[in-house]
């Protein structure tokens, strides 16, 4: 059998790592491209590593490489298999995919192109061109919505989060048919008020294309790496929320979308 020609083949990107047997990524088995460099500093990020976009060595780490498309290719091909069998596939991450575009998008592209089922994990922070350039290649989009409130969102990530609202409305003018999941990290004392959730569920029932909101409880996985790049962790005193916890939270998301997860 013919291996199809790989589109945009040597474009570069620089990738944070490949990770196999992924059940959380979306569908099936997910093979999942976590790209580096974000533009976001989210207080609680799990992977500090993923944030600046430059490589990142010392000592006892080395974090990033660059790849070509093609080489991303070649190792997503080895799980062809395991994405039939399970009915999984691709999931890329970051940092933020939407700030490496024009690689992100040839890398749906070819996985399309090759049949193999596109999930991405974003903050939508881009301008929307961009995003309306990548979604024609995406069968399944997480989106986080980390705050209804502009002013948090601005205090605890850094960036304003009005383009993010106005990315994630456009959306709905769209034709092509892909699914919308919205996932909101619970972060206790930041985020869990009774109030913000009620804001970000009643935002969510203007999104024609939403499948389901999902809810993340907030957790410590990252914090040994914040050490290792000598950097300090800003939350340390969060606990992570408790199962009853979370069951609350996603009643009061329920008020207003009818398919809720955590
Ligand atoms: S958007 Fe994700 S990768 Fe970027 S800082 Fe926030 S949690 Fe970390």
């Amino acid at each position: 059998m013919s291996v199809p020609t790989i589109y945009d083949a040597d474009r570069k990107g620089t990738v944070l790592r490949i990770e196999r047997s992924s059940v959380h990524d979306g569908p099936g088995l997910r093979t999942v491209l976590f790209l580096k460099g974000c533009p976001l500093r989210c207080q609680w990020c799990s992977t500090p590593e993923s944030q600046k976009f430059e490589i990142e060595t010392g000592d006892s780490y080395s974090y990033g490489s660059v790849m070509t498309v093609q080489d991303v290719m070649r190792e997503l091909r080895k799980d062809s298999l395991f994405f039939f069998i399970s009915t999984g596939g691709i999931t890329i991450s970051g940092g933020e995919i939407l700030a490496q575009p024009e690689f992100t998008r040839a890398v749906l592209r070819n996985c399309r192109a090759e049949c193999m089922h596109t999930a991405i994990e974003t903050s939508f922070f881009a301008p929307w061109e961009t995003i309306k350039s990548i979604l024609p290649y995406v069968n399944l989009a997480f989106v986080d919505m980390k705050f209804f409130s502009n002013d948090l969102h601005k205090q605890y990530t850094g960036v304003d989060n009005e383009l993010i609202k106005q990315n994630l409305l456009a959306t709905n003018e769209l034709e092509e048919k892909f699914q919308l999941v919205i996932r909101t990290p619970i972060i206790p004392g930041l985020n869990d008020s009774e109030e913000e959730l009620c804001k970000i569920g009643e935002f969510c029932t203007k999104l024609k294309k939403l499948s389901y909101v999902q809810l993340l409880p907030y957790h410590k996985l990252g914090t040994a790496t914040y050490e290792k790049l000598g950097r300090a962790y800003a939350l340390p005193g969060i606990k992570s929320p408790t199962p009853d916890q979370m069951a609350g939270y996603v009643k009061i998301i329920e008020r207003y979308v009818e398919n809720v997860i955590f």
